[in-house]
């Protein structure tokens, strides 16, 4: 079963204003198949369907722990795409076509379909697919396409760096660029103690270091790059079985945090009447949400 907290795994900036289209390709990082709802429904499935989980625990835990941290990855590229998103259209009458600019953006579903927010789809508008699971039931051949995943994931978020420097869709990659690198240095090491081959040699992949980002290098700075949450009040310790001993940068111990990162704030979303999100009139909800409270 799960637990919800009420935050985003990182202190996500404010938008300064709409930047609709990096919000478009920021969607790769959200449903595209290398996106954060890859990497959570694979690991979610693969511990599922785990077989010999009593004998193999380290390797359970390791799975079903980085899963449970994908799922905060979901919510913060969503947050950062409702974020460029926000303020992109203005209040009017709808004969005045107040979202007249949407015809011109590259994703008209986040216009049309949502009240100007993420989708469960790719850059190019489409669906997110189960298809994109991998779950072999064969730990090595699962753990090998964990590392081949993370890698892939790491590939299409440089590649969005590139496409935009809009500060918030920035600061997002740079966190998860450190977190996936965590992810893919995991299943390395995993996968060393069952075959005893180098991984960890490979990376990174693309050969360019976290470093090189600032936005990256602010949280490897603090060391993030060596934590691994543990996303359980009491369960999931083994995890520590895999991640511990020297850190593959060469700057210090692996270590596993006993909880969640701090994190930041989930941004509060301004209605946007003209789009009738999530009403006419707010106040109006407001008003009704307020009696409730009153009630409780
Ligand atoms: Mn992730
Ligand atoms: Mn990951």
């Amino acid at each position: 079963m799960y637990l919800r907290i009420d935050r985003l795994q990182m202190e996500l900036p404010a938008a300064k204003e709409a930047d609709p289209n990096a919000a478009a390709a920021v969607q790769e990082l959200l449903g595209g198949r290398f996106g954060e709802m890859s990497t959570l429904m694979n690991y979610t499935y693969q511990s599922f369907n785990f077989r010999g989980r009593d004998k193999l625990r380290p390797y359970y835990d390791l799975i079903a722990n980085i899963a449970t941290e994908e799922l905060g990855h979901v919510e913060l590229v969503a947050a950062t795409i409702n974020q460029l998103l926000s303020g992109s259209t203005k209040p009017g009458m709808p004969d005045e076509a107040p979202m007249a600019s949407a015809v011109n953006v590259r994703n008209t579903h986040h216009f049309i379909v949502t009240g100007q927010a993420s989708l469960a789809g790719n850059s190019m508008g489409g669906h997110w697919n189960g298809d994109y699971i991998f779950s072999s039931g064969n730990l090595i051949l699962d753990l090998l396409h964990n590392f081949f995943l993370e890698n892939g994931a790491r590939l299409h978020k440089i590649r969005v760096y590139e496409m935009t420097s809009n500060p918030v869709a920035r600061a997002m990659v740079g966190y998860l660029l450190v977190r996936g690198g965590v992810h893919a240095t995991a299943y390395a090491k995993a996968l060393e103690t069952l075959t005893g081959v180098n991984m960890t040699k490979l990376l990174p992949i693309p050969k360019i270091e976290n470093s090189k980002f600032p936005e990256a290098r602010k949280f490897e700075e603090m060391g993030i790059h060596r934590k691994l949450y543990r996303f359980s009040p009491d369960d999931y310790k083994e995890i520590a079985r895999i991640w511990h001993g020297p850190s593959p940068s060469g700057d210090g111990e692996l270590e596993v945090v006993d909880g969640p990162p701090e994190g930041g704030p989930v941004p509060d979303l301004p209605p946007v009447p003209e789009t009738f999100a999530p009403a006419l009139a707010p106040e109006e909800l407001a008003e009704i949400a307020e009696k409730l409270r009153k009630l409780a």
